[in-house]
């Protein structure tokens, strides 16, 4: 029987994630820690917030008495999401980022130790391998982050990785590709597109919109995360890509088809610094090692996540309005990400 403590669980994997795994009939118990910053809801979790198995505890990943009260109470397993996740935000508040991400997760794993977690699943990024004009990185590719995001999930790694070391602690992390799928923020670039899109509002690339990012569903990510939680041998990176490669200008053309918009509503501003121009991972050890096999079309997933935006304004119109209100009142540097976010 398995007792799932799933942090960041509010956001948009973590709350796909906590569906699934919710379903299956070892898992008696999930824990959601989530502080509900504004990147997390609890209505992410729709109806398997009223799930028996599952309780919800509004808090903080640094706050090391209720980590250790949650993990001390029979958990078995932690699957980790909870993070400051926007790239464009962290170039801006790069010290917040470290905090939460950094911190956050040397808390969680020394808790984990403490109450001897049987498996700690660390979610991470291919963005900690940096950009690469060409190839695919490996697990054992070195780690080269640019953007502040990026530096916080590597020297995240690090300290999950540095657990399993030298406190013998089960770790084991994944590195996704980008994801996209229902619930996800509208400050991200498929949602922000796709809500600016369907109200006719105008959406800006950066350059040339050449930049280069594997687009994975949600679902598949998820799928992974559970194969690493049940199969993963503990000290092991697994990258879990095998999306599609797609430019965001022809990211952009996609959207535009679905929300019946022409590039007349696109328009290119100047890049930015560091603004990697591709990330690529090989997934093959997953695959070869855990069965890891993304099921979803981009084509169809793509529109299923069109679809349900134009179905669920009622979800993402206040956020988009909070996002709109942030920047009127405080900020030039906040802008941008509301703009042109870079892919993530
Ligand atoms: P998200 O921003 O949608 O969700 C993050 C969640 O963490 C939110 O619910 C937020 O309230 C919570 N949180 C933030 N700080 C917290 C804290 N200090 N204590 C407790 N909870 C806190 O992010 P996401 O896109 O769902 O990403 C989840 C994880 O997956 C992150 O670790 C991210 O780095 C990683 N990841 C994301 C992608 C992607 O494409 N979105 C790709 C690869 C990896």
């Amino acid at each position: 029987m398995r007792h799932v403590l799933v942090t960041g669980g509010a956001g948009f994997i973590g709350s796909h994630f906590v569906k699934r795994i919710i379903k299956a009939e070892d898992v008696t118990h999930v824990i959601v820690l989530d502080a509900l910053t504004y990147a997390g809801h609890i209505e992410n979790l729709g109806t398997a917030f009223l799930s028996d198995k599952l309780r919800f505890v509004q808090g903080n990943i640094q706050d090391s008495a209720v980590v250790n009260a949650l993990m001390g109470a029979g958990t078995t397993d932690v699957v980790h999401f909870a993070a400051e996740s926007h790239v464009d935000r962290s170039y801006h508040a790069a010290a917040g980022f470290l905090s939460t991400n950094v911190l956050g997760t040397q808390i969680l794993v020394d808790a984990a130790h403490r109450h001897d977690i049987e498996k700690f699943v660390h979610v991470s990024t291919d963005e900690v391998y940096g950009p690469l004009a060409q190839g695919t990185a490996t697990e054992e590719a070195p780690l080269r982050p640019t953007v502040p995001y990026a530096v916080s999930k590597a020297a995240s790694d690090l300290v999950a990785l540095g657990a399993y070391q030298t406190l013998g602690l089960p770790v084991c992390v994944t590195r996704s590709s980008n994801n996209y799928g229902p619930y996800q923020h509208p400050e991200k670039i498929i949602p922000l597109f796709v809500t600016r899109l369907l109200r006719s509002l105008p959406v800006t690339l950066h350059d040339r919109g050449q930049h280069v990012r594997n687009w994975l569903h949600v679902e598949d990510n998820c799928a992974g995360i559970e194969a690493v939680l049940r199969h993963g041998r503990p000290g092991e990176i697994y990258n879990l890509g095998g999306g599609t490669d797609l430019s965001s200008k022809e990211l952009t053309g996609h959207l535009l088809n679905l929300c019946d918009a022409t590039w007349d509503a696109v328009t290119y501003i100047p890049d930015r610094p560091a603004n990697d121009v591709r990330y690529s991972i090989d997934w093959a050890k997953a695959r070869d090692q855990l069965g890891y096999r993304p099921q979803h079309r981009l084509e169809d997933g793509l529109a299923e996540t069109a679809e349900w935006y134009r179905r669920n304004p009622d979800r993402w119109a206040p956020l988009a309005a909070a996002g709109l209100r942030t920047v009127l009142s405080s900020a030039r540097p906040l802008l941008a990400p509301l703009e042109a976010p870079r892919g993530h």
